[in-house]
């Protein structure tokens, strides 16, 4: 399929304080998550010379308040269709962060099914955190093949597949070992970041990265950046020593970067 348009992808939002980004071709667009204020949103987008009226529905990977806080008023306030699977559904409906419910805007995601809306095609696959239900996503658009895997304690074969197909891979580096060792968080809260349904740390996304590198990959966006137990600079460099303990000759043309959690990021694929 030919769109004849050029990709655009706007972070809005990564980490903790909020979620929500943007892939559109200037005419029209979806959404992958909604965690923060819906106001903002509207403000990046048009920054970038759109609206939510060409928004054809905003995807949710779970039900944890960072991802879902607007999407009460994105559904019902703007009539952006809502998809997530069942079970994050109901975790929207019970959210004390949701405060304006779901209606008609509800859609529903099955894990493995292709949802498309306009040009882009959408499949959820389930990987291992502590919602209802998460998923990351395969989405499609023109020859594009991208990832978003955000929130995620570790990773499995769904994961490590999306990774080897797709050109565009946009995935948690949460945390650094040693800073959340070292750090303020209480014992519990540690733990569960660690555990395998907590989050990926640096060296775990090099890693990955790592074991199922392609040529085919040549944008890596690394997201969900934890305030308190990790740097930018530190995320980048970890997953690139990884990349080169393991021989990959990233260097050649391929663009690693680590997103701001609330600076907004415009990026525009013509490759
Ligand atoms: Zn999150
Ligand atoms: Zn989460």
């Amino acid at each position: 399929m030919t769109t004849g348009e050029r990709l655009q992808f706007l972070s809005i939002g990564s980490g903790s304080s909020g979620n929500c980004y943007y892939f559109g071709d200037g005419k029209q667009g979806i959404l992958i998550d909604a965690g923060i204020a819906a106001r903002t949103i509207r403000k990046a987008l048009r920054d970038i010379g759109t609206d939510f009226d060409r928004i054809l529905g905003v995807f949710v990977s779970h039900d944890h308040v960072d991802h879902i806080k607007s999407v009460g008023t994105l559904g019902e306030g703007f009539h952006v269709p809502v998809y997530a699977t069942s079970g994050t559904h109901t975790g929207i409906e019970r959210s004390w962060g949701v405060t304006q419910k779901l209606n008609g805007s509800r859609r529903y995601l099955a894990a493995g099914e292709t949802t498309t809306v306009g040009p882009f095609s959408l499949t959820p696959y389930p990987v291992s955190h502590d919602a209802t239900d998460c998923v990351c996503f395969a989405l499609t658009y023109g020859p594009y093949n991208i990832m978003v895997a955000t929130d995620l304690g570790c990773a499995n074969e769904a994961v490590s597949d999306l990774i080897r197909q797709s050109n565009i891979v946009v995935l948690e580096a949460n945390y650094d070992a040693t800073m959340l060792q070292k750090g303020p968080y209480p014992y519990y809260l540690k733990q569960r970041i660690v555990g395998d349904e907590g989050h990926l740390c640096n060296d775990e996304t090099g890693r990955l990265l790592a074991e199922n590198w392609h040529d085919g990959l040549k944008h890596v966006f690394l997201c969900h950046l934890s305030k308190d137990n990790n740097k930018p600079s530190l995320a980048l460099e970890t997953v690139e020593t990884c990349l080169r303990d393991a021989g990959v000759a990233y260097e050649n043309g391929v663009r690693i970067e680590p997103l701001s959690r609330n600076v907004h990021t415009l990026i525009e694929f013509d490759d």
